[in-house]
């Protein structure tokens, strides 16, 4: 591989959201090409104006920058290859199709959806693999000229070559090999006039230069077609490697009931960049020596095209949740309250309104190892910065078991060591005489109002420290909630 010539691309047809699917796919040609020293490229596939919408190339392109996941070619950066829409390139497509009719490598097909349909079902009836039987392939010009007198509007089929062998050397699957009689005469133009899939993927990749194809491999069966064709027009082919699918736990192809939801969907609910591109650089590739969290940077420099795996990818949750972790150890507490503002939680509240805002780093650093999503920060922000006292049940039974006195002797202690945390557990302990979970179960039961939260953990050592907490609750709330479970005690 030469490295000042690897470019590579992610060309997303804009027919729907960002998943982790085409997301991986999209990471893993960044991460090659930045490997490489080389350029990736974005071309958005938006040649069939039935199934394309602008919002979702909009909404893509959006996504790809949040993630990082920055184009050194493609739309708003110009880079001698454009344009970058295929919907903005009839014209470059129109030579090709001219190149090809003259030839006679391809031919207008008339063929009815319905006539195809019969064909194909004869076909199946017969145990054969169903393939364009080419009733068009050799209708003469007469018979063409009838046709188009008659206002149909033909398809372009390509003539594929009769007793060939397309071989290729996928970069993950090793030597294919494809028998040109299995395949039938394709389509390269629909009947609207665009060009179809694989000739504008095709043509494409050989006029923008790409060298290196990572693409999903059910596209594998694809590859032979687009290689006939690029012979046929005399063009480069690119050097295609054809990825593993992602499966969810079951081995099934990953769906929302794996957890697979959109991009914009996993940003809602809080999932930070670095988590996801943590996660899915993992998905079907291996990095040696099990290196643990990694900028992007990093993520393209341990990355290789030998590391990816031909067996189905397994996407874990949890696994996802891991680098979540992983990410907000890796932000600065001030990153983390920036990923906190600004949303609108479940019941319509926002952080900002619970935290004040003279606290809020002070919050986020008390906080930031006992959280996965922003949804847990607001709930804890809501435990401490509470008006009014409110204690779960298990938090309540806590408080009852500890009794009266324990609270009475918290309070007398608040006198002589409120701003020290631990003077002030060292002066109850002795005081009261309890200690480890005795003495901090009832604290934090009082102070936070929690123990368990399945949601969390379900533990309550999953709580922020109560040292870490003391000065963001302060003196006065402090002793309210103490005053509090005491009252509770004694009702
Ligand atoms: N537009 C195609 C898709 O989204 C691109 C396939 C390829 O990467 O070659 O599936």
């Amino acid at each position: 591989m030469s490295a000042a010539e690897t470019k590579t691309r992610f060309a997303p047809s804009p027919t729907g959201e960002l998943h982790l699917g085409n997301l991986r796919t999209a990471l893993f040609n960044l991460l090659l090409a930045r490997h490489e020293a080389g350029r990736f490229l974005l071309r958005i596939e938006d040649s069939d104006p039935e199934r394309c919408r602008s919002e979702y190339a909009e909404a893509l392109q959006a996504d790809l920058r949040w993630l990082g996941l920055d184009w050194d070619e493609g739309p708003g950066v110009e880079g001698g290859h454009g344009p970058y829409f295929q919907s903005q390139r009839a014209e470059v497509y129109a030579r090709f199709f001219t190149t090809l009719i003259e030839a006679d490598l391809a031919y207008p097909c008339f063929c009815s959806e319905q006539e195809l349909a019969v064909a194909r079902t004869t076909q199946l009836n017969a145990g054969r693999p169903p393939r364009y039987p080419g009733t068009c392939a050799r209708l003469t010009p007469a018979q063409r000229e009838a046709r188009l007198a008659e206002g149909r509007q033909p398809t372009l089929r390509f003539r594929v070559p009769a007793g060939e062998v397309v071989e290729f050397e996928d970069m993950v699957r090793g030597r294919q090999r494809f028998p040109s009689d299995d395949i039938g005469d394709f389509i390269i133009r629909r009947a609207d006039g665009s060009a179809a899939f694989f000739f504008g993927n095709a043509v494409d990749d050989a006029l923008m230069g790409v060298t290196h194809v990572l693409r999903g491999e059910d596209h594998l069966s694809n590859t032979p077609r687009q290689l006939l064709l690029l012979q046929a027009l005399g063009l480069p082919a690119p050097q295609y490697g054809h990825i593993a699918l992602i499966v969810g736990e079951d081995g099934a192809p990953l769906s929302k009931r794996h957890g697979s939801q959109s991009l914009r969907a996993l940003r809602e609910s809080g999932f930070l960049p670095a988590a996801l591109l943590n996660h899915l650089a993992r998905l079907g590739h291996t990095y040696e020596g099990d290196p643990g969290f990694m900028t992007l940077e990093q993520l393209a420099t341990g990355f290789s095209v030998a590391r990816l795996g031909r067996a189905p990818a397994r996407h874990d949750p949890r696994q996802l949740l891991h680098w979540q972790k992983e990410a907000i150890a890796h932000a600065g507490d001030a990153e983390l309250w920036d990923w906190l503002q600004g949303r609108r939680f479940a019941d319509g509240g926002s952080i900002e309104e619970r935290v004040p805002a003279d606290q809020a780093l002070a919050f986020v650093h008390a906080i930031r190892d006992n959280i996965e999503l922003p949804v847990d920060a607001y709930v804890w922000a809501g435990d401490l910065f509470a008006e009014t006292e409110h204690w779960d049940p298990d938090a309540k039974q806590v408080i009852r078991d500890a009794g009266a006195a324990f609270y009475r002797t918290a309070l007398d202690c608040l006198e002589t060591a409120a701003d020290d945390f631990r003077a002030f557990g060292r002066a109850l302990g002795k005081a009261a005489s309890v200690k480890g979970k005795g003495l901090f179960m009832p604290l934090r039961a009082a102070l936070t109002g929690e123990l368990l939260d399945p949601e969390r953990g379900g533990i309550w050592r999953n709580g922020p420290e109560l040292g870490r907490l003391w000065p963001l609750l302060g003196r006065p709330r402090i002793e309210r909630r103490l005053r509090a479970a005491l009252a509770l005690c004694e009702s």
